[in-house]
């Protein structure tokens, strides 16, 4: 290693999703079920709001906690949750609320709880910011057993993450689960930071967040997802008063403020129903799922996201020996592994044309028989 390089960077590699996309740079036709991201275009009113937004000449900084049009927007929502004492702060993406929580949060040596699997950034945040993971384990179903979150937590607990809709399995805790780790999280006295990115692709039922049951929830949100704007970094926290103001503090220090005429954009997406888009992704979801069990694959009700997290075939050593195999035939998808202590399943993303998911399915079904 570069003797210039920080000790806290030492567990930090490429995300091995950046791996799968390298290959596909290479290939003439891929089947890429492998991206984070909505396959529909931005609804055409939003584009319009940020082309006027550049325009009209929005192009300088913001204020740091948001443009206040924004910021009470959003706060309107918040205060529906009738907590007395919660603020919001616009960030760069879901992700700069991320790193802002664990700045503000996260002593050196403080524990973060996470499920396995988990979305690749929890282990790389908490471990830059010298905290140690904590995962407990949720195969073969990724529900949540608060029985061993409890097992889990010592005196050095900081904090609880929960992703519901979750990346990588697409699975949507239960009310009963949610307000289980609540309740635990309150007694405990240990944070619980709820990332609520996927909240508006919930299939079966709506999401179930748990500031229902802890006034102290941290949760962090974006347009990303939801809008399919991932490139416009575009996110907000909410949470007390007091945390959400140092975070402001930390906010002015590193990112400054989210991305200024965007945050005009987002306003206008506020507006818009994406309702189609979300039947369209459920289709795509029973699409997804019926192909897999009908060709023999295990895979959890993803109720949520746009992803599901089926095992590989008995047939093969581990799921990474799969992925490659898959990668052979053209078919993009990611091994369970760089989401997990353990190396059994892989993830499909089915933001995706029908014709590419049918096209996937096709390979997969190809691979079960062999
Ligand atoms: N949380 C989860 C669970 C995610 O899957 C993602 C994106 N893949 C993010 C946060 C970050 O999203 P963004 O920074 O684009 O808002």
């Amino acid at each position: 290693m570069h003797p210039w390089i920080a000790d806290r960077t030492a567990h930090v590699d490429s995300s091995g999703i950046r791996k799968v996309f390298d290959l596909a740079a290479k290939m003439k036709n891929p089947i890429s079920l492998s991206i984070g991201q909505p396959d529909f275009p931005v609804p055409d009113s939003v584009k319009q709001a940020a082309v006027e937004a550049i325009l009209g000449d929005k192009n300088g900084y913001s204020l740091t906690q948001g443009i206040p049009a924004l910021q009470s927007k959003l706060q309107t929502e918040i205060d529906k949750l009738g907590h007395a004492d919660r603020k919001v702060l616009v960030t760069s993406g879901t992700s700069g609320a991320l790193v802002l929580a664990m700045l503000a949060m996260v002593n050196p040596g403080d524990e973060v709880i996470c499920f396995d699997p988990y979305f690749v950034m929890y282990p790389a945040l908490v471990g830059m910011v010298g905290g140690k993971i904590v995962p407990v384990d949720t195969y073969p179903d990724f529900r949540i057993d608060v029985a061993k979150v409890a097992a889990a937590i010592t005196p050095r607990t900081k904090m609880i993450l929960l992703n519901s809709p979750a990346n990588p399995t697409g699975v949507v805790a239960t009310g009963a689960e949610v307000r289980a780790l609540a309740e635990l999280a309150k007694q405990e006295n240990v944070a619980l930071l709820s990332d609520e990115i996927y909240r508006e692709f919930c299939y079966d039922a709506p999401l179930l967040s748990p500031t229902q049951w802890n006034a102290d929830t941290i949760v962090v949100d974006g347009f990303s997802k939801s809008h399919g704007v991932t490139g416009w970094r575009l996110g907000w926290i909410h949470g007390p008063a007091p945390l959400i103001e140092k975070m402001t503090m930390l906010q002015q220090y590193t990112f400054v403020c989210a991305p200024h005429p965007l945050q005009w954009a987002a306003l206008a997406a506020m507006e818009v129903d994406m309702t189609p888009q979300v039947n369209a992704y459920r289709e795509r979801r029973d699409l997804i799922v019926s192909g897999l069990r009908s060709a023999g694959y295990e895979v959890a009700t993803p109720g949520g996201a746009f992803y599901a997290f089926p095992r590989a075939p008995k047939n093969f050593a581990s799921g990474s020996e799969f992925v490659a195999k898959a990668i052979e035939n053209e078919l993009l998808i990611i091994p369970g592994k760089i989401f997990s202590a353990r190396d059994t399943h892989f993830r499909i993303s089915y933001a995706a044309k029908i014709e590419t998911l049918n096209r996937g399915l096709d390979v997969l079904a190809k691979l079960a028989a062999q």
